[in-house]
């Protein structure tokens, strides 16, 4: 077992303790977790750069075919051992796991900004998240109890909740720790054995999550990571021993990894990608929608697939408006505002603010003019863009653009905004904000996307209640989180059971 993870060393004062990201001495070398050990990969070599300071900070090989068919054999045989342990008992690796993970918080949002370029407080935030869906898999074993029933004298029927074996999870950059814990806790203590391949660009937290497991009790080869790009993750989605696979990510892929996987006959939920919308009403409360709409689009520097990314702002809105602009402005970079995944995706940013603008946007506020912080030099930087008069079917009201970039597309009507939000064949999240009930109900009927929003700017349900979106920002069935999450990582066995013959027998007895 795995003392306490010693590979990385932070060396806070306590007055920064909560504020700055600290660079490495040395890069990390990341590798897979197989069979409980750590070992690389034997692929091509793969270099992570920190958004904050643009420089490699650990280095790692990707997992080649023979890599991921020896990782599944491994976790093949150990999910045997574990489906056959009691429910109760593999809730108490999760119990232990938590209590691992709390008492390493810091350290562990350290290394999430560090690869992910979040603030620490929306690394905090998002282990928490994370640790919200552990909780409610540390319910199950109180509620999940089958049901069982005598449906005729001497004869009973029950469920018998059985897991799906091997299961894998494919994970974007933008949530190392949370989106993986989406499904882990779940995933493991149904009885499966999980192997995970995160993101490329984000594959240190991995070592984290890996180590605190091993910690915690779980035993080798039920938690498996393995590390790769596209090649690795085709690999581990293609492989025959791999009954479901839970992707999130861009659209695209999740739309291939849903169409592989499903016409290999495997279970697939797939999250994608998004364009969220805000309908913006003249009553709104001006504190609720200044705040709520800009943090919600500058948030993880918009790298997050519930950030808004259009206001519908219906009527005259001018004095909300104002009011987002001022409160963006007022973010400084580095400390309430985190950095750009990487050079190239800063690149594609400012490129579609120029696209924007040459479609005949105005822009409020420029994010390319903003101050990068002196702390961090190198980094990826863009600071909160305000686009207004942006045209429904220009690039920026349609497409995702996946940064602090917010676009205005002025309404007449209430209609007319429902009718853009509608277009748009994404269906993450939609918002309102306003003060009259009977039209923030409208927005809720009529919205086309799978989490809605009132007077709230990130309306991310909490558990026990499910995320996920609709169209496509979600391909299969079941979601990610929450009660509705159990089919997709588990089955149901119906039993139906007869000791001895019935004097008084019906059909069934
Ligand atoms: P991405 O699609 O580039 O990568 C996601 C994962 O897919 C990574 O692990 C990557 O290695 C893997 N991958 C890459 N090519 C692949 C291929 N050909 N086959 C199989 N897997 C492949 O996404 P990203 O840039 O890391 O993350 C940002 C995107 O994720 C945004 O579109 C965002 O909206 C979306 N996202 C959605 C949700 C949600 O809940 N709907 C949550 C977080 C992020």
């Amino acid at each position: 077992m795995a003392g306490n993870p010693t590979w990385v060393k932070w060396s806070f004062g306590e007055e920064d303790k909560l504020s700055l990201i600290k660079r490495v001495d040395n890069q990390i070398q990341v590798e897979n977790f197989v069979g409980g050990q750590w070992k690389s990969g034997q692929g091509e070599s793969i270099e992570v750069e920190s958004p904050y300071f643009g420089d490699v900070v650990a280095v790692m090989k990707a997992s080649t075919q023979a890599d991921v068919d020896e990782a599944v054999g491994l976790a093949k045989q150990a999910q045997i051992g574990w489906e056959a342990t009691p429910l109760k008992e593999r809730t108490q690796v999760l119990f232990r796991f938590r209590e691992n993970l709390l008492a390493h918080l810091d350290e562990m949002a350290n290394t999430v900004s560090l690869e992910s370029g979040k603030t620490l407080g929306e690394s905090r935030a998002g282990i928490l998240k994370g640790v919200e869906v552990l909780e409610f898999a540390l319910s199950l074993q109180n509620l999940d109890q089958g049901g069982r029933m005598e449906v005729s004298r001497g004869v009973s029927c029950e469920y018998r909740r059985i897991p799906k074996g091997v299961v894998a999870s494919l994970t974007p950059f933008n949530f190392p720790a949370m989106v993986p814990m989406w499904t882990i806790p779940i995933a493991i203590v149904l009885g499966n054995a999980y192997i995970w391949k995160p993101s490329e660009k984000t594959p240190i937290t991995s070592k984290w999550i890996a180590d605190l497991f091993t910690k915690a009790g779980l035993p080798a080869g039920i938690l498996t990571v393995l590390q790769g790009g596209a090649d690795t993750a085709q690999a581990v989605v293609g492989h025959s021993d791999v009954s479901t696979v839970s992707f999130v990510g861009s659209t695209s892929i999740a739309e291939r990894v849903y169409q592989q996987g499903t016409a290999a006959g495997k279970r697939v939920l797939a999250l994608g990608g998004a364009k969220n919308h805000i309908v913006l009403l003249p009553d709104a409360d001006l504190d609720l929608c200044g705040k709520g709409i800009s943090d919600s689009f500058t948030g993880c520097a918009g790298q997050r697939c519930m950030a808004a990314s259009v206001v519908l702002a219906v009527g005259d809105s001018q004095v909300h408006i104002d009011r987002i602009v001022q409160r963006a402005k007022s973010l400084e970079l580095g400390r309430d505002m985190g950095a750009i995944i990487t050079k190239q995706q800063l690149q594609f940013l400012h490129e579609s603010i120029e696209k924007a603008e040459a479609a005949g946007a105005k822009i409020l506020l420029d994010g390319r003019q903003a101050t990068p912080p002196a702390d961090y030099k190198g980094g990826f930087w863009l600071g909160p863009t305000v686009l207004d008069q942006v045209l429904p079917e220009s690039e920026a009201a349609r497409i995702e653009l996946f940064g602090p970039i917010i676009s205005i597309i002025r309404c007449q009507t209430i209609s007319e905004a429902m009718q853009i939000e509608n277009s748009n064949a994404y269906g993450n999240a939609c918002s309102v904000f306003t003060k009259t009930g009977a039209l923030a109900e409208r927005v809720i009927r009529e919205a086309k996307a799978g989490m809605v929003g009132v007077n709230v700017g990130v309306p991310v349900p909490r558990e026990p209640f499910s995320f996920g979106g609709i169209g496509l920002s979600k391909f299969g069935q079941g979601e990610i989180t929450g009660e509705h999450s159990l089919p997709v990582w588990s089955d149901l066995k119906k039993v139906t059971i007869k000791w001895e013959a019935q004097s008084d027998a019906n059909w069934m007895s």
